[in-house]
């Protein structure tokens, strides 16, 4: 298990003094000045060197997409945008940092920045978080009445950071389409190229982050690359935030070091399965949008991004749906299946239509009233969405349905053959009756 030495949140259950103050005896804010007088390249650097893939579930390399900002001003200002808004069913993590730890981020706005050139924060959050938004609002007011915020601040590179609010669209938590609510438009994604980092806010060269990235990076350069990278296998390193939810005996959220099993991590940090590991089902390993997987195959496989396309499935954000025999596949599926189609902007055609076509038949496969050549169908369903649209929410919502179709098929064909068995002798009643 983790040493309390090695976690790098150090409040992340609220239990501590959560004042500037108490951050800063646990180590928080010490030496970012040092940090930044070393300079963007070796900021840079280091975060490459670390290992450190984005935290908010697609898993691309923090000091590359740093790198990518322009290095030299062409007179237009640099953005760091945080990525708050955090609406991927089963992901609760960022809301754990932003309410308990919120000094993590804060400080790491201000390393990150420098390392890109930008001066002004925005971090972006979801609109239910409204908790989490007065914390952090506390939080941002604590450091400009310390000076490490603002113009002429102690750590030697003026930084501002403003919160802004969503509206509740599970969409906006797309980097472009969050862009788009920022400057106060609807939130659709945009086509790319141009990306962000070139033209972002305003036309300005952007970076979007995750909330946990960000909120690692000054604890990874404090420590050293070579620290953080010793947790994990290679590729796949670090500590990370992990939650758990569904049918465990303690769903929680933990730090954890990567490289641990499926098993272990359920077995350390909630009590096992509830029933019994015989009583596993299913696991959704990511988030919703990642495939489900049998709970056989997913006992043994590593917990980190190679462990999870091993099964076929995505680690995601490390948000852990377990479901015990107990549960409606089919139907869990289907629930996955509206809330896509209902957060669906719209502008495509195969996610906008495709969307609800998943929707409707996977109801009718709820109840069994379907055919069995459907099952294929729905899967060419998916195909046409996956890699078809602007964004990405149109491969989120074909994946997990893909996933049922790959893995509970023959759950699929029983219930259809339930449904048919009991549509012939309430037939064939009928029949005799008259
Ligand atoms: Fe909108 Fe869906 Fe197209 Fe994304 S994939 S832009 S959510 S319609």
């Amino acid at each position: 298990m983790l040493q309390d030495k090695d976690r790098i949140f150090t409040n992340i259950y609220g239990l501590k003094d959560k004042s500037l103050k108490g951050a800063m005896s646990r180590g928080h804010w010490d030496g970012t000045k040092q940090i930044i007088e070393k300079g963007r390249d070796w900021i840079i650097n280091e975060m490459k060197a670390s290992g450190l893939r984005g935290r908010g579930g697609a898993g691309f390399p923090t000091g590359l997409k740093w790198s990518f900002m322009p290095k030299e001003s062409d007179g237009r200002p640099h953005y760091l945008v945080v990525n708050a808004d955090e609406s991927e069913p089963g992901t609760c993590k960022d809301r754990e940092i932003m309410r308990h730890d919120p000094f993590t981020l804060l400080e790491g706005c201000v390393i990150a920045g420098f390392a890109m050139g930008a001066h002004t924060a925005y971090i972006y959050l979801r609109g239910e978080y409204m908790r989490e938004r007065e914390a952090l609002q506390t939080a941002v007011d604590e450091c400009y009445e310390a000076g490490l915020l603002g113009k002429n601040n102690k750590n030697g590179w003026d930084f501002d950071i403003y919160l802004h609010h969503g509206a509740g669209a599970y969409i906006c938590g797309e980097e472009t389409a969050l862009l788009e609510s920022l400057e106060g438009k609807k939130g659709q994604p945009r086509l790319k190229p141009p990306f962000p980092a070139n033209m972002g806010l305003y036309g300005c060269p952007t970076t979007v982050n995750n909330v946990e990235s960000i909120a690692v990076a000054p604890t990874i350069l404090r420590r050293g690359a070579s620290w953080f990278s010793s947790f994990g296998r290679p590729n796949n390193v670090g500590t990370k935030l992990f939650m758990v939810s569904g049918h465990v005996n303690k769903p929680c959220t933990f730090e954890e070091a990567m490289g641990l099993s499926f098993r272990e991590i359920i077995e350390r940090h909630c009590g096992g399965i509830r029933g019994g590991w015989d009583n596993l089902l299913a696991v959704i390993p990511g988030g919703a949008s990642c495939p489900v997987v049998r709970g056989e195959e997913m006992t043994d496989a590593i917990m980190d991004f190679d462990g999870m396309r091993d099964v076929k499935s995505s680690f995601g954000t490390g948000g852990m749906i377990v479901m015990d025999k107990s549960t409606d596949i089919i139907k869990a599926i289907w629930r996955i299946a509206a809330f896509f189609k209902h957060e669906s902007c719209g502008q495509c055609t195969p996610c906008r239509e495709g969307t609800g076509w998943m929707m409707r038949v996977l109801e009718r496969m709820v109840r069994g009233n379907a055919q069995k050549r459907e099952i294929d169908m729905l899967f060419q369903v998916t195909k046409q969405i996956e890699g078809h649209t602007i964004c990405a929410l149109g491969d989120a919502a074909a994946w997990p349905v893909q996933g049922l179709i790959r893995n509970f098929r023959p759950e699929i064909e029983a219930r259809i053959d339930q449904y048919t068995k009991n549509a012939t002798s309430v037939g064939a009643v009928m029949e005799a009756a008259e």
